[in-house]
């Protein structure tokens, strides 16, 4: 297998461009090289390294250069609890951990030996020579955690022919290329930020600008000023929907943004539809997940992609939906059968590390269980309806999807935030419960209210039986719903 990334390689020429941005600190491709390889000189020959993953150059400095040597790299999440840290180093066992000088590590890292990263900006020739990259497609590049939302995090092992198809199959969906600017806003240690926000654009030969922390305001100044890619997760766009209405600059910014990418949750529809109609601009939506990286994608030349739409299959990847009760595939493309998303492609990762169990569970044949359902369309466009064992409700007797209630709950004024979770009910098996932030704590929309707004939007059967009023969704650090805490 060649390079991961072939701009590196580039003939001089292509040294001068710029390739990262963190704040106001940049590397060119060549000093981008320089740095990589030089470190990967003094990582040759470690078993697997952990990287403190703020979102810095540093950090993207640290991934490429255990790539290129052919270093497992593990990132972790520097605002992880010391329990949640020491239960991914047990797990996997780094030799050493790659940090910023500046960086403080916590009490769960103290047995591992520290490697400081340096990055000066100044091309230099790396002392000693640089371990080629391998050549086995099969070989780990990084194992990333997946995100806790459902249980505690696993560690999913991503060959390098998965990250290298991924890239390539959403340049193909997305006609990214070395011209493409990517302003970016994510933490590094997800498949999201990490893979798709750094590693994409270095093997596209594009460029990064990362804002260090989201503001709507950097969001804006970027995009202006050369920016032609947002990666976003729902709350960004929904905290930059609402700022659209006060901010003609931002809705300019988007209005000549190439593309608006949302993943890793739903993005409401009422999100959706409140940037389209202030920028005149559709985000577009993909979905993926740790362990298979990405599976389908709006298309960017799709002019009329379906509202809530996750898109079509990328190239390469297989998906069909399988229904829960039976296991059989199901074969209407209706728009209306849901069943579980089943994928397989060279995507997907090779296993959860230390858990052949897990592993094995995963998986349906050859096929892997997303845990996820989803309902097709003619068109082969895929629209999820949510999580199996947190979103669909069994009540009375229905299968309901806790996003669309969701999505209705959202679009009543009176509502910030929601979440819809079913609780055991002795009639109706489980019944449907609203959590909602009010827009004016002073002044809740009641439980009637509510309920029979979702009723009347969607169906008698699908109004929540409780309402329970929150000051905020308990959220993850990509904005991801934790309902498993909502009960608890
Ligand atoms: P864990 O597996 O540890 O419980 P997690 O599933 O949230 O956490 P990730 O691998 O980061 O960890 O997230 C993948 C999940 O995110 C998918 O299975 C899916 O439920 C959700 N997801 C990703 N993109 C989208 C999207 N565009 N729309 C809806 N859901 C999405
Ligand atoms: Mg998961």
């Amino acid at each position: 297998m060649s390079s991961l990334f072939p701009a590196l390689d580039a003939p001089d020429a292509g040294a001068g461009r710029p390739a990262l941005r963190f704040a106001d600190r940049s590397l060119t491709y060549g000093e981008l090289r320089a740095a990589a390889r030089s470190l990967a000189v003094r990582l040759d020959g470690a078993e697997r390294v952990a990287v403190w993953a703020t979102p810095t150059l540093e950090t993207s400095v640290a991934v490429v250069a255990a790539l290129l040597a052919g270093v497992p790299a593990v990132p972790l999440n520097p605002r992880t609890g010391e329990r949640e840290l020491t239960h991914i180093v047990t797990d996997s066992r780094p030799a050493l951990v790659l940090a910023s000088p500046e960086d403080g590590l916590p009490h769960a890292l103290s047995g591992l030996d520290r490697l400081d990263v340096t990055v000066d900006s100044a091309e230099s020739a790396p002392v000693g020579r640089p371990p080629a990259e391998p050549d086995d497609p099969e070989a780990p590049a990084l194992i990333v955690y997946t995100s806790g939302t459902t249980g505690p995090p696993k560690g999913a092992v991503l060959p390098r022919r998965a990250v290298a198809s991924t890239l390539d199959a959403l340049a193909d969906a997305w006609a990214w290329t070395s011209a493409d600017v990517l302003v970016h806003a994510l933490p590094l240690f997800h498949v999201h930020g990490l893979i798709l926000g750094v590693l994409g654009p270095l093997r596209h030969g594009g460029s990064v600008r990362h804002l260090g922390r989201f503001t709507t305001g950097g969001v804006a100044r970027e995009l202006a000023a050369g920016g032609t890619m947002l990666f976003g997760v729902p709350t960004m766009y929904h905290r930059i929907a609402e700022a659209l209405d006060d901010d003609p600059q931002l809705a300019k910014a988007l209005a000549g943004a190439r593309l608006l990418v949302s993943g890793s949750a739903a993005l409401p529809l009422h999100d959706h539809e409140r940037i389209a109609a202030l920028t005149g601009r559709r985000v577009i939506e993909r979905y993926g997940m740790t362990e298979t990286l990405m599976n389908t994608s709006v298309r960017a030349d799709d002019v009329e992609p379906r509202t809530g739409s996750v898109g079509v299959p990328l190239p390469g990847v297989e998906l069909r939906l399988v229904d829960e009760e039976d296991g059989t595939e199901i074969a209407a493309y209706d728009g209306e059968t849901v069943g579980e998303i089943q994928v397989r492609g060279p995507n997907l990762f090779t296993g959860y590390l230390n858990r052949p169990d897990a592993t094995a569970a995963a998986f349906d044949g050859t096929w892997f269980r997303t845990g996820d359902m989803a309902v097709r369309a003619g068109d082969g466009s895929v629209r999820i309806v949510g999580r199996r064992a947190t979103d669909l409700i069994k009540s009375g007797g229905y299968k309901i999807g806790a996003g669309e209630i969701e999505n209705a709950l959202l679009d009543h004024p009176g509502v910030r935030e929601a979440a819809v979770t079913g609780e055991p009910d002795p009639d109706l098996g489980e019944r449907i419960v609203a959590w909602v932030v009010p827009a004016d704590p002073t002044a809740p929309p009641s439980e009637a209210e509510l309920a029979d707004h979702v009723a009347a939007q969607l169906a008698p059967h699908k109004r929540p039986r409780t309402v329970r009023y929150l000051d905020v969704l308990p959220r993850n650090d990509m904005g991801k719903i934790m309902k498993r805490s909502l009960h608890g």
